[in-house]
């Protein structure tokens, strides 16, 4: 996902953020920001939700 939020505001990924949640089930997420895809949130574990 594009956004998550940290302390209740949407923030676009960006290395080193921590304790973001998903604004859609309100799990961990945590920053992917690899050199071949964009910035983005992914869930810590595998369930993913309906964002
Ligand atoms: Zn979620």
């Amino acid at each position: 996902m594009r956004f998550a939020l940290i302390n209740d505001k949407p923030t676009e990924a960006m290395p080193g953020l921590v304790d973001a949640v998903c604004p859609g089930c309100g799990a961990s997420v945590i920053a992917k920001c690899g050199t071949q895809k964009i910035h983005h949130w992914a869930h810590k574990n595998i369930r993913m939700c309906d964002s």
